[in-house]
């Protein structure tokens, strides 16, 4: 029986697309191979390589200029890639604080230059995300960097700020919703929540920024480098590549990002709405800014939250239990999750409580 797995990541994946994956694992499409086993300049490989960027682009829509990348590291990764290559001498980056992911951005950023922290609100509780109009911004900074979405905190920017530069880590709620890419000079995310298994790390960049990076940058560090090279300048993690493909072709059947945006919202309202009708469930994130992906909330005791945490497991529900930094629960509902799951999860809350207050 396959669980209903609530981890913030590396997270579930469509039961369709492991299904798939498993059964050309060991003979990918009649070749003898799988296609872990095949070169990354290929044939078989570059088809599933290029469809994968094709699939990117037609999901979000992405305009002309822009390069899809799938680079390694993680995420964490692009935290000082991003100032040395974007970041030029005597100038200032801004940075929003809006919890544990963005302050790993700021604090990489603060190792290689000037950085402007434009709205702090990391350690607010309730959590939340920088409001626009409270952004101080810096004339002329080099771009503005935000966390679409605070993994941890569950809290998420519901509009962007428009800037001529601006820098966003999505990396858990990429291809959650539709996007204007236009209005982004680079996105990147780690594939582990949203997009696939771990190992890769897609990033989205107006092709024009690359040109900025300074010759001091080695090779491999350089977005250039991976632009010019369709993301072949190095071996590519390729198996996590043809996951990231059958999950796009997954999307794609799911009616694209709007349709993905209409069942994450229903399911997200599901558990929001019990919080609202409940003084057992105390939602963590201010309301306008509640993540659809990483549902957080606290019980009355964190007895009780242990005790919650264990009695769902033994019922199927596993992984809920909140980031070791802040306790609580956390339900993360990426895209793969099921509808199914969250009922299951509601239905067991609505025992707990009854049982417990
Ligand atoms: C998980 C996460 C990261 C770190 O990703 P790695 O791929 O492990 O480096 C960065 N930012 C956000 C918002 C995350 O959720």
């Amino acid at each position: 029986m396959r669980a209903y797995n609530f981890s913030a990541g590396p997270a579930i994946l469509p039961e369709e697309v492991l299904k798939e994956a498993a059964a050309e694992l060991v003979d990918y499409q009649g070749t003898g191979m799988s296609i872990m086993e095949m070169s990354h300049r290929g044939k078989d490989y570059s088809a599933v390589h290029d469809e994968c960027i094709a699939n990117i682009k037609e999901l979000l829509n992405i305009p002309e200029g822009y390069s899809v990348l799938f680079m390694t590291g993680g995420a964490s990764t692009q935290f000082p890639l991003i100032p040395m290559n974007l970041l030029g001498e005597g100038e200032t980056a801004d940075y929003t604080n809006s919890g544990a992911w963005a302050k790993k951005a700021i604090q990489e950023a603060q190792m290689l230059g000037n950085v402007n922290i434009a709205a702090d609100c990391g350690k607010e509780i309730p959590t939340r995300v920088p409001t626009i109009d409270e952004l101080q911004l810096t004339d002329g900074a080099a771009y503005l960097h935000i966390t679409s979405n605070e993994t941890i905190s569950g809290a998420q920017w519901k509009e962007f700020p428009e800037h001529d530069c601006l820098i966003a880590d999505m990396s858990s709620d990429i291809l959650s919703r539709p996007l204007d890419v236009s209005k982004f000079g680079l996105i990147y995310a780690g594939a582990q929540k949203n997009l696939g298994p771990a190992g890769i790390t897609l990033v989205i960049i107006k092709d024009e920024l690359a040109e900025k990076c300074p010759d001091t940058v080695p090779t491999i560090f350089r977005y250039k480098t991976h632009i010019e090279n369709n993301s072949l300048y190095n071996t590519v993690p390729t198996f996590p590549v043809y996951m990231l493909c059958l999950v796009t072709r997954w999307l794609k059947a799911q009616g694209g990002l709007e349709g993905m945006q209409k069942i994450n919202e229903a399911k997200a309202a599901k558990l929001y709405d019990l919080f609202d009708s409940s003084d057992f469930y105390n939602g963590t994130a201010v309301k306008e800014f509640r993540s659809t992906m990483n549902v957080t909330w606290r019980l009355p005791t964190e007895e009780l939250e242990a005790e919650f945490i264990a009695e769902a497991a033994k019922q199927n529900l596993k992984t809920l239990k909140g980031h070791r930094s802040v306790g609580g629960i956390r339900a993360s509902i990426y895209n793969a999750f099921p509808t199914e799951g969250i009922d299951a999860l509601i239905a067991f809350m609505k025992e707990f409580e009854a049982k417990h207050s």
